[in-house]
C-alpha cells in the first residue's frame, strides 16, 4: 500500500521527493519524561534508549504505571520527552513545532486505544473517515477509503452501524480501520485487547499481525504476557526504565542476568 497523505518535506526528504513516505525508523537515546503539575513531579520514563526498525512487530510490556502509555505518546508524537533525543526517520522530533508534529502523526502513524475512542453518534464509516477530514481529503474519496478500510477489518457490512450497535471486538476493529485509513507506515496500539473477551482479543491480534505482514511497523503495548509473547521482539519496562529488549533468547539471558543482581528498592 502507498500513503497518499504527504508528510512534511523535512520528514520525507531522506527518501527523495518521488518516493512514497517510508516507514519510520524510531530511535530513542536516553529519553526521559517528567510530568510536572504545580510542585509535584512524576518521573514516568528514565534513560530509555531503543531502536525500532521499519516493518518490525514489537511488543512493549510492563506492569501498570511502568510508563508504557507515556512511551507510546512519545513514539506517536503526541507528547515530547523532557530529556534525551527522539528521532523519527532520522529527524529530531523535538525540533518540530505543533503543526509539524500533527502532520507527522497524520502521515505516518495510526493509533489504536484500549477504549476504542469512537464517537457514539457517528456510524462506523464516519468514525473511520475522521483522520481523512484532518488531512483535507475530499468527501467522495473519504467515503471510498473508509469503506475500503472497514472491508480490510472484515466489517464491510457494518459501515452504517453506530458504535453502540457493535460488539466490543467490532468496535475495536472500527478503531483499527480508522487507524489504517490514512495508510500509515506505523500502527501504535495501546492495550488494544484490554477491554475485549478472549475471542475478540485473538481477532484483533490477528488483524495487527496481518497489518505487520503487509509491511507496517507495529508497536503493541500490553501488560498481558501471552499477548506480548507473540511479538517478534519484546521491550520490557519497569519503573520507567527499559530492562530487557530483544528476541526471546536475549530475553532469557536478561532474565538470567537480572536474577543475579539485587533489585533496586521499589523495582
Ligand atoms: P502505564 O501505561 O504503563 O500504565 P503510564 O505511562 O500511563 O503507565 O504512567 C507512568 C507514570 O506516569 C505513572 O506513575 C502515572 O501516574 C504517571 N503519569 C502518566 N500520565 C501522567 C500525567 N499526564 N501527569 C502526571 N503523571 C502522569
Ligand atoms: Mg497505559
Amino acid at each position: 500500500m502507498t500513503a497518499t497523505v504527504q508528510p512534511p518535506v523535512d520528514v520525507q526528504a531522506p527518501y527523495g521527493p518521488s518516493a512514497p513516505p517510508a516507514l519510520p525508523v524510531i530511535e530513542l537515546v536516553d529519553v526521559g519524561k517528567v510530568y510536572r503539575s504545580g510542585s509535584l513531579e512524576v518521573t514516568a520514563l528514565s534513560d530509555v534508549s531503543l531502536r525500532i526498525e521499519e516493518g518490525e512487530f514489537v511488543a512493549v510490556t510492563g506492569p501498570s504505571g511502568s510508563g508504557k502509555s507515556t512511551l507510546m505518546h512519545i513514539l506517536g508524537c503526541l507528547d515530547v520527552p523532557t530529556a534525551g533525543v527522539f528521532r523519527l526517520a532520522g529527524h529530531d522530533v523535538q525540533a518540530l513545532d505543533e503543526d509539524q508534529l500533527a502532520d507527522v502523526r497524520n502521515a505516518f502513524i495510526g493509533f489504536v486505544f484500549q477504549q476504542f475512542n469512537l464517537l457514539a453518534y457517528l456510524p462506523a464509516w464516519r468514525n473511520v473517515e475522521l483522520p481523512l477530514i484532518y488531512a483535507s481529503v475530499r468527501p467522495a474519496e473519504r467515503r471510498r477509503r473508509s469503506l475500503a478500510a472497514l472491508a480490510t477489518v472484515g466489517l464491510a457490512d457494518r459501515a452504517e452501524h453506530k458504535p453502540g450497535e457493535l460488539s466490543g471486538g467490532q468496535q475495536q476493529r472500527v478503531a483499527i480501520a480508522r487507524a489504517l485509513v490514512t495508510e500509515p507506515g506505523m500502527i501504535l496500539a495501546d492495550e488494544p485487547t484490554g477491554n475485549l473477551d478472549s475471542v475478540s482479543s485473538a481477532d484483533v491480534l490477528e488483524l495487527l499481525y496481518e497489518l505487520h505482514r503487509d509491511g507496517r511497523t507495529v508497536v503493541l503495548i500490553t501488560h498481558e504476557p501471552d499477548v506480548a509473547r507473540r511479538a517478534e521482539r519484546l521491550i520490557q519496562i519497569r519503573d520507567g526504565r527499559v530492562w530487557a529488549v530483544g528476541d526471546e533468547e536475549a530475553e532469557r539471558q536478561a532474565d538470567a542476568d537480572t536474577a543475579d543482581i539485587d533489585q533496586p528498592a521499589g523495582a
